[in-house]
């Protein structure tokens, strides 16, 4: 972790609102640096989400090559660059070593603590906030934005307070449940603090199913498919839902597909059912069939094809005589309808615009107001790059808190 601004701040009063893994960074920073924090949590406690996260195994970052790593986070490369070479995969893992929870690269090179779950890293890094001094009040949900300061929902009414500088790190709208619920959204519009409406990212799609489909291969992996589309090819498996498509494979383009269907309500994914097998090849062993043989056998003794492939070849209209079935093996079109709600998928994109804020995170139109974690506008797949930006942004967001403060 880069220390360079360990110089003595005159202790100022933060108040840090939102306690998942972006607002406690923040806490934690300027806690080390003999700041009075006061972390505020809606929840009756803090990193909920964090804590499912570590339900699949807590992927907290990636260990491919850091150029490769920082590509991830698209076009909002040149925001999150900064902020990621503050605090970067190595230092991560460092810091989660130093709180107890050694880490490992899996075979896809995904980190995960080696007890691949939250639960022991969350408590060892509240011990310490507690330790160094951070006060964190549960149950108290931000409500809005008066004369400077703000007014606090709490058990005993309603709290005013005015702190020297507050961080926002009120998340995304994903998983309602676990706190962050995307309310901040209707008293940021009233403020006029511009941000691109929260939508959901790393998301299932609903596709128009035949009954068949639901029915008989509902919770159906369909694997190994080469999926193209936008220009990018991915070979992966996904999972037929009776509404739709689910998995990372779909995830991988879900920004595409939801941005596409935005603009020109289609979208299509294409799909290689068969990526092992040239067109040449299944030609061959097709013609190889017997005629009077059904199209299911011939195709499956042609091409090995899974009963649910072939089920997925049926949804598609008859052939038309021009028309080739090898073609729709190597590209079948599976058209997207909608993206499931935000409240069940993994991640949001949208959130606070980089044009409303300044280097440091800062609002520019709320002075000594910072924002952080996945309520920014920027999105990434899965694979760890998500809370890798919402450590890093919290951690800057604090930097920047500090400087802040220290020369106002
Ligand atoms: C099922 C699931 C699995 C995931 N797995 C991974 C993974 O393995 N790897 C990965 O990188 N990412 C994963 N993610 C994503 C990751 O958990 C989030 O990107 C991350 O938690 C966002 O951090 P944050 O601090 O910005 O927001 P959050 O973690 O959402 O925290 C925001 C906090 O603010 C509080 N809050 C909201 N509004 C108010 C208010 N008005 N007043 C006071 N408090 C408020 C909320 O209660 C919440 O505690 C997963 C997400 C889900 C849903």
């Amino acid at each position: 972790m880069r220390e360079t601004d360990k110089r003595i701040a005159p202790p100022a009063d933060f108040a840090i609102i939102g306690g998942g893994p972006a607002g406690l960074m923040a806490a934690d920073y300027l806690s080390r640096h003999g700041q009075k924090v006061t972390l505020y949590e809606r929840m009756p406690t803090v990193g909920r989400k964090f804590l499912m996260a570590g339900k699949s195994g807590l992927n907290l970052t990636h260990n491919e090559n850091f150029e490769r790593f920082i590509t991830r986070y698209g076009d909002r490369l040149p925001f999150l660059k900064p902020m990621i070479d503050g605090f970067t995969p190595t230092d991560l893992r460092r810091w989660a070593d130093d709180l107890g929870a050694e880490t490992y690269a899996g075979t896809s090179g995904k980190i995960f603590p080696k007890v691949m779950k939250a639960s022991p890293l969350l408590r060892a890094w509240i011990s310490k906030l507690q330790e160094q001094g951070v006060v964190i009040k549960t149950r108290h949900q931000w409500l809005r934005f008066k004369d400077g300061g703000h007014v606090v929902h709490t058990p005993e009414g309603e709290l005013f307070i005015k702190p020297d500088a507050t961080i926002f790190a009120l998340g995304g709208a994903s998983w309602p449940k676990l706190g962050s619920d995307g309310r901040w959204q209707t008293e940021f519009a009233a403020h006029s603090i511009d941000f691109e409406p929260l939508k959901p990212a790393n998301c299932g799609f609903d596709v128009d199913w035949s009954e068949t489909i639901k029915e008989r291969f509902a919770g159906e992996p369909v694997k190994t498919v080469l999926a193209s589309a936008g220009g990018q090819s991915l070979q992966g498996e996904f999972v037929i839902t009776p509404n739709g498509v689910e998995g990372s494979l779909i995830y991988a383009f879900s920004a595409y597909l939801r941005d596409t269907l935005l603009e020109k309500q289609k979208a299509v994914l294409t799909l290689d059912l068969a990526p092992a097998l040239s067109s040449h090849k299944i030609k061959e062993a097709l013609e190889r069939q017997n005629p009077k043989a059904s199209f299911s056998t011939k195709l499956r003794k042609a091409t090995g094809l899974s009963p649910v492939k072939i089920a997925l070849l049926r949804e598609l209209p008859a052939l038309l005589p021009h028309e080739d079935i090898v073609d729709r093996i190597k590209n079948y079109p599976l058209h997207m309808q909608k993206p499931r709600p935000i409240e069940e998928v993994i991640s949001s994109a949208g959130g606070v615009r980089f044009g409303a804020l300044n280097d440091d995170l800062m609002l520019r139109s709320h002075r000594g107001t910072f924002i952080a974690g996945e309520m920014l506008d920027w999105e990434a797949p899965t694979g760890g790059y998500l809370l890798t930006a919402c450590f890093a942004s919290g951690l800057h967001s604090a930097r920047g808190a500090l400087k802040w403060v220290s020369q106002s």
